[in-house]
């Protein structure tokens, strides 16, 4: 069975917990590994950029911990602390200086599975992982050997004018998604700090618990709609290619954890998920009576600009939408005021339950509706997918109402 393995940042945070990555690896015999950078760097790379620079010298001592910590022979990886610091220090290219957390974490990584006994590659990630000129990402033909560990960066990439970029905050999940699918893997694992995708975000909520099995449907769903622990975009490489993806806990490896497959869990609650930062637009007009056309050039605004919509109900005088996006909030607003009143209102979140909500599986939406009891809802969405039902609420209700949805499931 040929597998793709991704680890993510506390996965590779230590050398103690890089330890435990060369023993999961060794024991699934992963053919190709995506590794993030160690915890905490992005972040700190991201604040270097920002001329936060009193950041560099406590991001170079956890390295050189590290690479104290795990490795017999260090002068390789001193040289590569070296010149990935040099960068950090030294270039004005921003994607550069955050993509040497990945490059640097990489390297230390493979230098120790060497030298405790694996055939080990290091790969170039921007050189195989490649975005167009509209952002798409895909990766370019692999060919690896059998009798070698190869392991490689998740989240950076190459542009198609040779530029180093990346995929995003929390791109390495769909690094291994993309590479997974491209050499046609039978199975692709992500191992991150928890087991698996829990009924809500653990961060908010008590008394979750680990879902089984899912279906990329649903796992997108969750992971669309603010599940940190899968990146959104990785379900779709992996669905199309029909391959399993298997969310596991590198702090407890015989935990079951999650498999997200083509089957649908059939259980009526599955799990919920929030996503913040919602604004919502909301366009009262007159002329929407009756009238025919009116939708689609409130979407061609939306379209000029760039922006998605996440949610959108519709009454005879008025329509509300949600978005994510606000870099062309201003325009957008400008644009729609020639179609009807424009009402703008910020800090919002969406709250998504997921489950079996076809239309004869009747009486979901009541209990939904029972257990969030009187919060504030400001929009409600059913009947699309006939899996989820997605609420507007004021932010300041999410963490209560997660709270109350989690005994759902
Ligand atoms: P990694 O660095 O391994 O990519 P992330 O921090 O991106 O890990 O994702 C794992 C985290 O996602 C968990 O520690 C947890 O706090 C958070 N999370 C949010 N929602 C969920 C959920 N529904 N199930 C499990 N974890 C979740
Ligand atoms: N290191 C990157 C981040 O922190 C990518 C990832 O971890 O997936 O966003
Ligand atoms: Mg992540």
């Amino acid at each position: 069975m040929r597998k793709t393995l991704k680890f993510g940042g506390t996965s590779v945070g230590s050398a103690e917990a890089m330890k435990m990555v060369a023993s999961i690896i060794k024991n699934e015999q992963a053919q190709i590994t995506v590794l993030s950078a160690m915890s905490g760097s992005t972040d700190a790379l991201i604040a270097i950029t920002n001329d936060e620079l009193n950041r560099i010298p406590i991001l170079e001592k956890k390295y050189i911990d590290c690479i104290n910590e795990l490795l017999n022979d260090k002068a390789e990886a001193f040289a590569a602390l070296n010149d990935c610091f040099d960068v950090i220090k030294n270039s004005k290219n921003p994607y550069k200086i955050i993509a040497q957390g990945e490059i640097l974490t990489t390297k230390i990584f493979t230098l120790y599975i060497k030298e405790i006994g694996m055939n080990a590659e290091l790969l170039y990630a921007p050189d195989f992982v490649v975005t167009d000129c509209e952002g798409r990402a895909s990766v370019n033909t692999l060919l690896l050997r059998d009798d070698t560990y190869y392991i490689t960066q998740g989240f950076i990439c190459c542009d198609h004018l040779g530029n180093i970029k990346n995929l995003g905050r929390g791109g390495s999940d769909y690094s291994a998604a993309l590479i997974g699918a491209s050499i046609e893997s039978d199975e692709v694992q992500i191992w991150t700090d928890i087991d698996g995708m829990h009924t809500g975000d653990p961060r908010y909520v008590k008394d979750t618990h680990p879902i089984s099995e899912m279906s990329f449907s649903q796992a997108a769903e969750l992971a669309y709609f603010g599940a940190k622990i899968l990146h959104p975009s990785t379900i779709l490489p992996c669905c199309e290619a029909g391959i399993d993806v298997l969310l596991k806990n590198t702090m407890d490896p015989e935990a079951e954890g999650t498999r997200i497959t083509h089957k649908e869990n059939e259980i009526n609650f599955l799990a919920a998920a929030s996503k913040d930062n919602i604004t919502l637009i909301r366009i009262t007009s007159d002329r929407m009576l009756l009238a025919y056309g009116f939708l689609r050039r409130v979407f061609e605004v939306f379209e000029r600009h760039s922006t998605s919509i996440d949610m959108i109900t519709t009454s005879e005088v008025a329509v509300s939408l949600t978005v994510d996006d606000t870099h062309a909030i201003d325009a957008i607003a400008h644009e729609l005021s020639e179609y009807g009143h424009i009402e703008i209102e910020t800090s919002n979140a969406i709250v998504c339950i997921v489950g079996n909500m076809a239309y004869d599986n009747g009486g979901m939406a009541s209990i939904v509706f029972d257990t969030v009891n009187k919060t504030p809802i400001k929009m409600i969405s059913y009947g699309a997918s006939q899996r989820s039902i997605s609420l507007l609420i004021d932010s300041k209700y999410k963490i209560e109402m997660l709270q109350n949805i989690n005994s759902l499931f």
